[in-house]
């Protein structure tokens, strides 16, 4: 029986660990070909050779999505490998906490050229493919902390909501020639998004949130990312919030 994404091709950012890695799988196993992005490229090796065993073609492009030329040319290099691109899922990010004050510029600096001038770059390098083939899906990995925000989150809410707004004005760009962008909000949802946070009791903390009894797991992430690019052509999921139900504050 034919999966229902084959032939459609898929580049992944943040494809070495936790939301970006189970899209990746989860388009893999709908029968997408998929190009991973992320700086680890042991990580993405391991997983393009998980992913070839599923029958699909995949290309590893190491790279650190803070480069802008980085960041381009691994749309340009899926595009050249694949001959197109018809899914995007922009899952690389960070996450960081602390109040203003006590925030490194630097850090704060560092947050928004990953979670939302990471995102930009390749955005940008897709539409020109995109327009010309007259279709394509953009997925934006963002945020609760992309509608919503508390002390102690202002880079990582900044970068969020930065990027909703840049991704809805994307999509009226792009709607009219057959572009779908969507804005994926998850709550919490069992990954290493911990790691990327310097402060050792702020890490510990998201840790705990992000692994507590119903979080969403990631896979579960994956499984509307593939929900929504299988929907008819005409329906465009704009945005869409996926939290766990037990968490209805957060
Ligand atoms: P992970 O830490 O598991 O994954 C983050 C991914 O981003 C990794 O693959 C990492 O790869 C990649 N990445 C980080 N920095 C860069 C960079 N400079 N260049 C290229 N790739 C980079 O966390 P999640 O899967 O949870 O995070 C994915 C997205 O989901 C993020 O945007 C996060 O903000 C968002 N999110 C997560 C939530 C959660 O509860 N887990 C909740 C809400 C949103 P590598 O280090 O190899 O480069």
């Amino acid at each position: 029986m034919t999966k229902p994404l084959a032939g459609r091709v898929a580049l992944v950012t943040g494809a070495s660990s936790g939301i970006g890695e189970a899209a990746a799988i989860g388009l893999a196993e709908a029968g997408a070909d998929v190009a991973l992005s992320a700086r680890r490229a042991d990580r993405l090796e391991a997983l393009k050779t998980k992913l070839e065993a599923l029958g699909v073609k995949v290309l590893a492009l190491p790279g650190d999505v803070v480069d802008e030329k980085a960041a381009t040319e691994a749309v340009e290099k899926t595009v050249a490998h694949f001959g197109k691109i018809d899914i995007l899922i922009n899952s690389a990010g960070i996450m960081h906490m602390g109040t203003t004050e006590d925030t490194d510029l630097a850090e704060f600096r560092r947050v928004m050229d990953v979670n939302l001038l990471g995102t930009v770059y390749t955005c940008k390098a897709a539409i020109a493919p995109m327009k010309a083939q007259g279709h394509g899906d953009i997925i934006n990995i963002s945020s609760q902390a992309g509608r919503k925000t508390g002390p102690m989150v202002g880079a990582y809410a900044a970068s969020k909501h930065a990027l909703n707004a840049f991704s809805d004005s994307l999509r009226q760009e792009v709607g009219g020639f057959g572009i779908r962008v969507c804005v994926l909000m998850p709550g919490a949802t069992t990954t290493e998004v911990h790691t990327s946070i310097s402060n050792p009791n702020f890490r510990a903390a998201i840790q705990s949130h992000t692994s507590k009894d119903g979080a969403v797991a990631a896979s579960e992430i994956a499984d509307t990312i593939t929900f929504i690019v299988s929907l008819p052509q005409r329906v465009n999921i704009d945005l869409i919030s996926v939290r766990p139900t037990i968490d209805t504050s957060a």
